[in-house]
């Protein structure tokens, strides 16, 4: 299956500016603040160095411990400082983290629904769960680690500069050393993260599905094969580990080499410095002793420039669904309102694979108002034909229009203004009642939603539910009480999705099979009361349960991509011809 796109690497700069942008005043506090431990941090080893050069000289007690205090209120002050910086840093990264998720359910919520089931529902679920983690991991803990280091790095290189300038230039020999390590490095160690993170998609992927289908997988005995597909999956992710621990290693060495050299370096011009008489022995001391202390947050950084890489490349995942939409409405042509809400289609084409056409050239014209089912056998085209209506689908030929305007140039937006597409499958969310029917801008205030109820033939229900609009339902396939919420069974839920199509109030309304798991009796009940809701919209019902046909104005006959016949009830009936056929094998069924 096609995977999201990563996003490319303008648009993370993009991003990223934008957040720093938005959130300059909590980065300013933040960087001020590591800046400040640093500075008071930087005190130390002068105060040491100072406490040398006294000694050496010659001292009292007193002057001995004056520096002994002021370096303990040195250290308590800096750590204070770290600590509140550190706090701010992490309610930055999670002020960060918050942005990009919202950008993120935004985005994935806008998605077309064709590229929802056309792409992995793995890759979008690791974006939405693991990539996220790794972001959180990396903005609030690597940026502020990052901070710190970085801020102290720079500023204990100055301070060893101002402290003895020459002994202090023996550092630059770090920075070639450094450049090499870290341009061989970052390259691979991306491709790495990159593959990581599309492999443990891939494998969640295929876990989710193992665990969806294990009885299935149980009773056709295929649980082996099963295991075996999982296997090879996960088999991706052992030898890229390998790979990232090689590359870590080789960059460990380097590293430890450009910490190294300049040490050396330092020891060695710092020894010449002072037989030279160039500079003093405190300041030597304070010099080796800032390098030493350099240890710590070169370790921390290359550490935490490890972790910022994921957490970039996790970004880059997240910010690719996003960028997927942008590329999406890019593309979609200026947003013109339909006049009216006839349906046309012309020589309309469609496939799921290219090569495996099953719509063939379909022409229809349903007026404003007007009530068209399509009937047909099983796997004939209906449903395919009921998305190309609803936007779902984009033809591979021809045209669907909705008002003179081509579906395709109406914008996600306005076609789910218009349309409604119901279909046999409906989900009800784990939440209240109120909240699974306001799903749509107008079901906010009570009565209508309890109007809708009652229309949908659910007011009998509602009686019966102990908190009315407030009581908290699940999905199921029982009705009765779970963990305190009410269990909403398949048929409820159909019931249920008719009260949110009263309340969405389109003008044009697909119902595939939407009924079709109410009892034959709730149906035409549930038909009955929809009817005065249903009337004067354009309504198309794909239906097996031919009764439906005989109050539409026309009925279509799907055979083969195709549509056969085409006209009212009465009319088809005299034919004799496909529909005639399949009506009466209905109503002999259906006796
Ligand atoms: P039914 O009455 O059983 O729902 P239908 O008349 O609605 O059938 P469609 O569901 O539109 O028929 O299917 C038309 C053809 O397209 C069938 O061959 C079906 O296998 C194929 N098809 C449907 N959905 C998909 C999909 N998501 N991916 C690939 N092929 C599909």
């Amino acid at each position: 299956m096609r995977r999201f796109p990563l996003a490319d690497a303008a648009r993370v700069r993009r991003w990223i500016i934008d957040t720093a942008l938005a959130n300059k005043a909590a980065f300013a506090v933040t960087l001020g603040c590591f800046a400040a431990s640093t500075v008071v941090g930087l005190i130390a080893p002068r105060l040491l160095g100072h406490l040398l050069d006294v000694v050496v000289a010659g001292t009292t007690v007193e002057t001995i411990d004056g520096l002994a205090l002021a370096f303990l209120a040195v250290l308590i002050v800096q750590a204070v400082l770290l600590r509140y910086a550190r706090l701010r840093g992490i309610m930055l990264g999670e002020k960060l983290l918050a942005s990009a998720r919202r950008g993120f359910v935004a985005a994935t919520l806008r998605l077309p629904l064709a590229t929802v089931e056309s792409t992995s529902s793995g890759d979008l679920m690791s974006r939405a769960t693991s990539d996220v983690d790794k972001l959180d991991e990396g903005l609030s803990k690597a940026v502020p680690e990052i901070l710190v280091a970085t801020v102290t790095v720079v500023f204990t290189a100055v301070a060893m500069l101002l402290t003895a300038p020459l002994p202090a230039l023996g550092m630059l020999i770090a920075v070639p050393v450094f450049v090499v390590a870290v341009r061989w490095y970052r390259p691979r160690m991306r491709t790495a993260i990159d593959v990581e993170l599309a492999s443990a998609a891939d494998a969640q992927a295929a876990i989710a599905e193992t665990v969806d289908g294990g009885r299935v997988l149980d009773q056709l005995g295929r649980a082996p094969r099963r295991i075996t597909v999982n296997a090879l999956v996960l088999g991706v992710l052992r030898p890229n580990g390998r790979n990232q621990a090689r590359l870590i290693g080789a960059f460990d060495a380097g590293a430890e080499l450009a910490y190294v050299l300049p040490l050396l370096a330092i020891l060695f011009i710092g020894w010449w410095s002072y037989q030279s008489g160039l500079v003093g022995i405190g300041a030597l001391a304070a010099v080796v002793l800032y390098a030493q202390a350099l240890s710590d947050p070169l370790y921390e950084l290359l550490k935490w420039v490890d972790e910022l890489m994921t957490g970039s490349a996790a970004l880059r995942r997240i910010l690719g669904v996003e960028q997927l939409r942008a590329d999406h409405e890019d593309t979609a042509r200026p947003n013109p309102r339909p006049e009216g809400h006839e349906v046309r289609l012309q020589g309309v084409r469609f496939g799921y694979r290219e090569g495996h056409e099953v719509v063939h050239g379909v022409d229809l014209e349903i007026a404003e108002g007007e009530r068209v089912v399509l009937v047909g056998p099983s796997g004939a085209g209906k449903s395919t034909l009921g998305a190309l209506i609803a936007g779902v689908y984009e033809p591979t030929g021809g045209s669907v229009r909705i008002g003179g305007v081509p579906v395709t140039e109406l914008g996600l937006e306005r076609i789910r203004e218009q349309v409604v597409l119901l279909t046999q499958e409906q989900h009800v969310f784990s939440a209240s009642l109120r909240e699974n029917l306001a799903m749509t801008e107008s079901g906010s205030a009570d009565e209508p939603m309890l109007a809708a109820l009652r229309t949908a033939g659910l007011g009998d229900w509602l009686g019966e539910l102990p908190a009315g609009l407030d009581t908290m339902i699940s999905g199921g396939v029982t009705d009765t009480d779970v963990d305190g919420a009410v269990t909403v069974g398949a048929a409820r839920a159909q019931q249920l999705a008719m009260a949110r199509l009263v309340l969405a109030d389109p003008r044009i309304v697909v119902l595939d099979e939407a009924t079709s798991l109410l009892d034959a009796d709730s149906a035409r009940e549930l038909d009955r009361s929809m009817a005065a809701t249903l009337a004067g919209r354009t309504v198309i019902v794909i239906a097996h349960r031919l009764g439906a046909a005989r109050s539409a104005d026309r009925v279509a006959v799907v055979e083969g991509g195709r549509i056969t016949e085409l006209g009212p009830h009465t009319e088809l009936l005299g034919q004799e011809g496909a529909y005639a056929r399949l009506f009466q094998r209905w109503s002999a069924g259906a006796r």
